[in-house]
């Protein structure tokens, strides 16, 4: 279905069904919550009843955000969620094209099979017979970026209000890493443009989102770069990793590792990055890169994860000692594609 289709027969398609759910991805970042929050309210526009259901909760730098307090944060209110999932006509998938990716909520969500669903994603590798209706493209900064497109088709004029401009800069601005990478065309540009206005002050947003750091969020950076980030020049690669120990020390609390990965890139010669964590159980990997070099193939083909080219993630089931030691076994294979 190409972009132009899902823009035309998108407003007759949404306003058959009564009762739909938002979902997005497991961790929630900007654009998920963005994207989530700005379809949300369009949606409510269009006279359809819509609830917004997230895997797990959001990080603090999004509590401001017009419209968080109406999501469902499903592993505190399970049941609820269950619920709105069940009785859904239709179920969204904003900002991830996978159920696997949707953490307590996978299970319920193949539940609720002969649900119609409905992706605006902008993820690679999405099976796209699952779905009745999508609006996927890869080269796009963020699916808050896709969400405006399809807002814009219907009327600025009739349907933007500082509240969704708002959650679409969020989503634009935190996926873009405040325009720094993953811009593919001018129109990026040009639809934040468009949401820009005397009041939807785009600097006061970004001071919202990267200038409310905890003093501990602060220190918890330094600790990484200081104490745990190595650096292997033969790769052009760098890692941090995090245990549970360095995590309490610092009362991590969520979103506090967020944008950690990024600093290493900011080194000349390194050409990836890596984020090793250990969480509930689990050794979360976070991988970026600069240029060419894509980090989706390390992710998908190493660590049960994917992305984007130069944002993955992904997850091993062991140790942090055996995580590190499966990054450093698995990076040879790159050797050639890090060092042209
Ligand atoms: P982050 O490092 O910020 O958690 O994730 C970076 C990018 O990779 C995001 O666009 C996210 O959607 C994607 N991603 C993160 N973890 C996974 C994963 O486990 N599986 C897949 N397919 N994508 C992931
Ligand atoms: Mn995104």
């Amino acid at each position: 279905m190409s972009k132009q289709l899902f823009l035309n027969k998108f407003q007759e398609f949404i306003t058959q069904y009564k009762r739909v759910v938002i979902v997005s991805h497991v961790n929630p970042d900007g654009d998920a919550i963005g994207s989530s929050l700005a379809f949300y309210f369009f949606l409510l526009k269009l006279g359809i009843d819509v609830k917004v259901i997230i895997p797990n909760d959001f990080p603090s730098f999004l509590s401001w955000m017009p419209g968080i307090d109406d999501i469902l944060i499903f592993d505190k209110n399970t049941d609820k969620g269950v619920e709105y999932l069940n009785s859904a006509d239709l179920i969204c998938y904003l900002d991830f094209n996978h159920p696997s990716r949707t953490g307590l909520v996978h299970n319920d969500l193949c539940h609720c099979t002969k649900t119609p669903r409905l992706l605006i994603d902008h993820h690679r590798d999405t099976d796209f017979s699952q779905f009745a209706m999508y609006l996927s493209e890869v080269e796009t900064s963020s699916t808050s970026e896709l969400v405006a497109e399809v807002i814009q088709y219907h009327g600025f004029d009739k349907y933007l209000d500082d509240n969704i401009a708002t959650c679409l800069l969020v989503g634009i601005m935190t996926d873009t890493g405040s325009f720094s990478h993953s811009i593919y065309h001018p129109e990026t540009f040009e639809i934040c443009g468009k949401l820009i206005s005397p009041t939807v002050d785009y600097q006061l947003i970004h001071s919202k989102i990267y200038n409310t750091f905890s003093e501990n969020r602060l220190r918890l950076l330094g600790h990484c770069i200081n104490n745990r980030m190595t650096v292997l020049k033969e790769y052009h690669t760098a890692y941090i990793y995090l245990s549970k120990s360095d995590l309490e020390a610092f009362d991590y609390q969520v979103g506090d590792t967020e944008g950690v990965v990024n600093f290493p890139l900011m080194i000349d010669d390194v050409k990836m990055s890596v984020l090793i964590t250990e969480r509930q159980g689990v050794i979360r990997f976070s991988f970026r890169s600069k240029g060419e070099f894509s980090v989706h193939e390390v992710a998908k083909d190493h660590f049960n994860g994917g992305g984007h080219t130069n944002a993955a993630g992904g997850t091993l089931n062991c140790t942090i000692e055996q995580a590190i030691k499966e990054f450093l076994k698995v990076l040879p294979q790159y050797k050639t594609l890090l060092n042209q």
